[in-house]
């Protein structure tokens, strides 16, 4: 062994102690530090010859790139919608790395039941039921992407083609439809070889929504004469956090022959309060659901879960046969179910998460985001420079200029909030104005926060 990795052997508990130390230092200065750094990151250093041992590892860092990272995992960073990692997520993420399973498959250890423990405690959170089967993946967009490439083969699957084996291309051109879709629907269409443009928006609700109008989209399936379609609802619109009727539209398959993927990426978080549960009535109904939880779970990137009612085509889609591998059983392996090979054991901070606050505490982190979106939300319709640009839904502020919302001047906003180093929000463009958006996800966000953010913004010379 390197002499620099033996001694770092040696002085394992040290070093994870030193790791300990600077974390916890990091993480108690979280509220204090600028949300944002927006001046110009370090030039490359060269590949060391001679490593420094990882205590010099983490000084350089310390000194180098610590002071330029963000406060993603503190309480005023609304931009995107950004989760923070709770205690307890932070605590399994450790431990994930700390035992490395690679949890492709259940050989030699019990790691993959734990993930399959936690996908089941996920589903019962969702109110999904027996139907739904379901494995952790890297974020929404990978977790939209499967369920529709389970969409894709169910398309083959009504046109007695088999797409796994002939590729997209036996299906000829598909209809996928949906009314706000995120811009990583788009994506997967792109990468599943259905194509970007076999998109087609449906008209949404009048009124200031986002939501698709159901009569619409019954109209544009009427108009496929039969051809069986993808149809992509959306639970939680990143704008303002519009859902879609799901009932409404499972109740279309009556009539139209269409896969029903229901992107819930934050919005079913929904489902945890009683007071919102109804925005996601339906859900269970879908046939791919597709839920982040690096954003209102609250665990550390990267993590999402997809679920699906048809893992037999799935399987189709994503085994892995070989002799040293094995071919799928009944109950697959997580190897045969997702795009990855080797995968990383990303439900452990999630199952710490749900172990230590239970649905109580994930209730209580939803309840104090939505309430404190109403909070600031109040506050900028009292600015006069400022308006809202909708309603505040649920845990998303969408407001811009009252005068004169051009690109530019939103764009200018967005700076000055992010140099005032109080707040980081991200602009948007809702229904052709250009706004700007705070999005309420983290589990440390406090009413004191939101009025600071509030006092920021009226302190701007708009
Ligand atoms: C964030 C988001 C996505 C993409 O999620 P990633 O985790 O960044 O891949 C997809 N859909 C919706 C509605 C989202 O909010």
């Amino acid at each position: 062994m390197h002499p620099t990795l033996a001694d770092d052997l040696a002085r394992l508990p040290e070093l994870l102690q030193s790791a300990r130390d600077f974390a916890a230092r990091e993480l108690a200065g979280v509220d204090e530090r600028p949300v944002v750094h927006t001046g110009k990151a370090p030039d490359h250093d060269p590949l060391p010859a001679d490593g420094t041992g990882a205590e010099g590892a983490l000084a350089r860092f310390a000194e180098r790139w610590a002071p330029g990272f963000s406060g993603s995992a503190g309480p005023r960073y609304l931009g995107f919608v950004t989760g923070g990692a709770t205690p307890a997520s932070v605590t399994g993420d450790w431990l994930t790395s700390a035992y490395d399973q690679n949890v492709s498959g259940a050989a030699g250890s019990w790691a993959t039941a734990l993930e399959r423990e936690t996908v089941g405690w996920l589903s019962e959170l969702f109110g999904l039921g027996e139907a739904h089967s379901g494995a952790f993946v890297t974020g929404a967009t990978v977790s939209n992407t499967v369920g529709l490439a389970v969409a894709r083969e169910w398309l083959g699957e009504r046109l007695g083609v088999d797409v796994s084996r002939d590729g997209a291309v036996a299906l000829g051109p598909v209809d996928v439809l949906s009314g706000s879709p995120h811009s990583s629907i788009t994506k997967a269409l792109s990468v599943l070889g259905i194509g970007r443009d076999r998109l087609r928006q449906v008209p949404v609700l009048a009124g200031n929504r986002e939501a698709v109008d159901v009569a619409r989209l019954d109209a544009a399936l009427a108009g496929l004469g039969g051809r069986p379609a993808i149809v992509v609802a959306n639970a939680g619109t990143v704008n303002t956090v519009d859902f879609d009727d799901l009932r409404a539209i499972a109740a279309l398959k009556e009539r139209h022959d269409f896969w029903l993927h229901v992107d819930a990426a934050f919005g079913g978080f929904a489902a945890l309060s009683p007071a919102y549960a109804h925005l996601v009535d339906g859900l269970d109904a879908a046939d791919s659901v597709c839920v982040d939880l690096h954003k209102w779970l609250n665990v550390p990137y990267d993590a999402a879960v997809q679920f699906t009612r048809r893992r037999d085509l799935q399987t189709r889609v994503f085994h892995n046969s070989s002799p040293y591998l094995g071919l799928p059983t009944g109950d697959p392996d997580f190897l045969h179910l997702t795009p990855e090979n080797s995968r990383r054991l990303r439900a452990l901070p999630a199952w710490f998460s749900l172990l230590a606050y239970g649905r109580a505490g994930h209730r209580e982190i939803v309840e104090r985001n939505v309430a404190l979106a109403h909070r600031l939300g109040e506050g900028i319709a009292a600015l006069p420079a400022l308006r809202l640009s909708a309603p505040v839904r649920l845990n998303v502020v969408c407001f811009t200029l009252s005068e004169n919302p051009t690109q530019e001047r939103v764009a200018a906003l967005a700076e000055a909030v992010a140099a005032s180093g109080e707040a980081f929000l991200t602009p948007t463009v809702y229904d052709g104005t250009p706004a700007l958006r705070a999005a309420f996800s983290n589990w440390r966000t406090s009413g004191a926060d939101t009025d600071r953010v509030l006092a920021m913004l009226a302190s701007l010379p708009l």
